[in-house]
């Protein structure tokens, strides 16, 4: 049986005329950027995260750069993030001029370690990157409380965390992305929340910092022609936005089957002694963005699975401090021991909502006959 890692397929097959309807009506009315649907998208992740402001995109990628760009993360300074994340979540703050610094991740979470931040704090710190990667938040009530004791900025980087909520010591849960200064969304295909392109959402609960990404996205013009800063020409498109307004219609169904998958695979892998699940830490709602296991001989495991045409990821093979581009950091191996131990062992499985219980037993018995050669 062949099982896709992913496919966009079944679900467009599930819901053809909606998303059909959804795209021919954008064209029909004709095309206008920043169009209604992007707006009524905008709306649609207020009220789902709670966010009081939200602002669309080109991606995840550029909603990154310009929240980093507004925070003033530039030449001089430096931000704090992960080693172990998409490159996108180093590169933001390279991009505007600033140094990412590294700090090592936890080995359950595979999070940023909240206990290595202060001690990476210099004069020069401007603010911190957290990554909500894979399942479930890093540790924001400590983030936060570090941020504010240095006077320091937390761009979230919540582009896997759509639907993730954080309520850590407090009495209410707060939706990944609109607990730090800023927080963005990536609507890549395979994302929770994906569309049949690329595009993202900033969102944050600071009027000003709003003003500012409206203004960012349009060429750092308030009025158009009339440009008070150096800024970017990075939209939402508009039939994309249509797209994802038809997701947003189902989005808790697709999370709670996100989350029966889970289920399924925890319960047919846990028997396996090479292989160790996901663990979720914290006071919080994870998301089954990604399956993610740790395997004993992996690379062994993942040619097994390619041979039995079983779909697989490995996120991510080389952690951020070892890639050529960041060389000028001056890291080498060794310096961040969890991250390099975790890359040599982690690899992802199939996850959509589409996925049947068939093919994840399927995935589990395959994993199994592996270990028992
Ligand atoms: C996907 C992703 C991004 C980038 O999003 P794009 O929309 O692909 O540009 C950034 N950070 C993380 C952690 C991601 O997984």
């Amino acid at each position: 049986m062949k099982v896709n890692f992913y496919t966009s397929k079944r679900e467009y097959d599930e819901k053809k005329e909606e998303f059909n309807k959804a795209i021919i009506s954008v064209v029909e009315k004709g095309i206008s950027t920043l169009g209604p649907e992007v707006v009524k998208l905008e709306d649609e992740i207020k009220e789902f995260t709670g966010a009081k402001y939200a602002i669309g995109v080109a991606s995840g990628t550029d909603a990154l750069v310009l929240a980093s760009d507004i925070l003033g993360f530039n030449e001089g300074t430096e931000v704090i993030t992960s080693p172990f994340t998409f490159f996108a979540s180093a590169s933001c703050i390279a991009r505007t001029g600033a140094k990412p610094v590294f700090v090592d991740i936890d080995e359950e979470t595979f999070n940023i370690d909240v206990n290595k931040i202060e001690e990476n704090i210099t004069d020069k710190t401007k603010g911190i990157l957290p990554v909500h990667l894979f399942l479930q938040m890093a540790d924001m009530d400590k983030i936060m409380d570090i941020a504010k004791s240095h006077n320091l900025r937390v761009l979230e980087d919540a582009a896997e965390a759509f639907g993730m909520r954080w309520r850590g010591n407090s009495d209410e849960y707060r939706h990944a992305g609109t607990i730090g200064d800023f927080g963005i969304f990536s609507f890549f295909p395979t994302k929770t929340l994906g569309g049949y392109g690329d595009g993202g959402m900033i969102v944050t609960n600071d009027e000003k910092l709003y003003e500012m990404a409206k203004i960012y996205r349009v060429h750092g013009a308030s009025k158009k022609y009339h440009h008070e800063y150096i800024g970017y020409n990075s939209r939402l498109d508009s039939i994309q936005a249509a797209v994802l307004s038809v997701k947003m219609k189902y989005i808790n169904d697709s999370i709670e089957k996100r989350e029966e998958i889970g289920s399924w695979y925890i319960d047919g892998l846990k028997d396996i002694k090479e292989v160790r699940i996901p663990k979720i830490l914290g006071n919080q709602k994870h998301v089954f963005y990604v399956f993610n296991i740790l395997a004993e001989k992996r690379d062994e495991l993942a040619e097994y699975l390619k041979e039995k045409e079983i779909g697989f990821s490995i996120y991510y093979p080389k952690p951020l401090h070892l890639q050529e581009c960041f060389k000028y950091l001056g890291h080498k191996e060794g310096d961040f021991p969890v991250a390099e131990k975790i890359s040599k062992e982690i690899l992802a499985l199939p996850m959509y909502p589409e996925l049947t219980r068939e093919e994840v037993e399927y995935v589990c018995n395959v994993i199994k006959e592996f270990y028992a050669k």
